[in-house]
């Protein structure tokens, strides 16, 4: 539940209430507004009565929080979470959406990934990404160059001022791969795998949390709850496409609502995944622009030096000079968007 005090409210009626919660065995969490305080308690609700809580001394209103995940959702937190990374770049609110962009795998080829950086980092990306632990359907696909991809992947980073997002499939995995990336990603296949969630909800390095191939947008924001209740609140969401019926033309089918239904409900961040999304290259640039209209805060790419001659998902790459013309057109539409964004804040103020 979240109690929300009075404008009022003293410093003592806050801790009374804070003292009543814990008594309780409430986890109670302090968010200091400019306006309100809130409360969030979250414990078990049938030791404590509503009631007794309403009549305590500067309490304004206490709400039950219909949705099942509570530090994930906008009741708790109206205003829009923005992760912000030490070389200030910024995901999340009235920001300009930001891009993700790399092969599936990172292969032993240096030069090529370092080829596809390059570019990202003239065009204005912000992120390299790049798979060292691949979740593949088949044993006998390639499932990835471990440690040498990581040092691969933190190179081409250090040399073009890139961040590096990659896959942790298991959490003994974690230290190695926190060494080396800059944003750990949660695959689609591990959106439930509720160890991994706990272990980087303990780590401080913000996640990129795809959805499961099979689930709804409640079950998404509950894995994202599972990492912020181990106490890492930076996580971003990525709709990444959900199975659907008909695979004769697409992978996925990438659920674009997911976007604004997410906005609407939770105040985290969320980019979209066109690639996965569809599994088609000529699918990028239409999708990552319905995404963006409906809201993302930034677009993840797979973009490799030779998609002909990719270990995982060539189909869906772009190549360097494919991403450069699709690029062009995002940012274009991005200027639009942007300043709208910008406009209705404006407005709103
Ligand atoms: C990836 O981003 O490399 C990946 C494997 O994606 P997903 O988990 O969405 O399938
Ligand atoms: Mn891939």
């Amino acid at each position: 539940m979240i109690i929300i005090m009075e404008k009022t409210a003293t410093v003592e009626n806050i801790q009374a209430v804070m003292d009543k919660l814990k008594e309780h065995g409430f986890r109670a969490i302090l968010h200091e507004g400019d306006v309100h305080t809130v409360i969030d308690a979250l414990g078990d609700k049938t030791t404590l009565s509503l009631n007794r809580l309403e009549a305590m001394e500067g309490v304004s209103q206490v709400k039950m929080i219909r949705e099942p995940y509570r530090l994930a959702s906008r009741d708790r937190k109206p205003e829009d979470t923005v992760i912000e990374f030490d070389n200030g770049v910024k995901i999340g609110g009235n920001n300009r959406p930001v891009f993700m962009v790399g092969p599936c795998s990172v292969e032993d080829d240096y030069d090529g990934l370092l080829e596809v950086a390059v570019a990202a980092k003239e065009l204005g990306c912000q992120f390299l990404r790049g798979g060292a632990f691949k979740p593949r359907t088949s044993p006998y696909d390639f499932d990835g160059l471990g440690e040498k991809a990581l040092q691969y992947l933190q190179k081409a980073g250090k040399e073009t001022g890139l961040l590096v997002v990659t896959e942790l499939m298991d959490a003994s995995d974690l230290e190695l791969v926190e060494k080396y990336a800059d944003v750990i990603q949660i695959g689609a296949r591990n959106m439930q795998n509720f160890r991994l969630l706990k272990a980087v909800g303990k780590c401080n390095k913000p996640v990129v949390l795809k959805r499961g191939p099979a689930s709804s947008i409640k079950e998404f924001l509950l894995a994202a709850e599972h990492i912020m209740y181990n106490g890492n609140e930076k996580v971003i969401l990525c709709e990444r496409g959900i199975k659907g019926f008909d695979s004769s033309y697409t992978r996925n089918v990438l659920d674009i609502s997911a976007i604004p239904v997410i906005k609407k409900y939770s105040h985290l961040p969320i980019i979209v995944d066109p690639s996965h999304g569809t599994g088609q290259r000529y699918l990028i640039e239409p999708m990552s622009k319905a995404g963006l209209v409906a809201g993302a805060d930034g677009v993840m790419v797979e973009v490799h030096s030779n998609p002909a001659k990719a270990l995982s998902d060539g189909k869906q790459s772009l190549s360097i000079p494919q991403f450069r013309d699709v690029f062009a057109k995002l940012n274009n539409l991005i200027d639009v968007l942007h300043l709208e964004k910008t406009n209705v804040a404006s407005q709103v103020e």
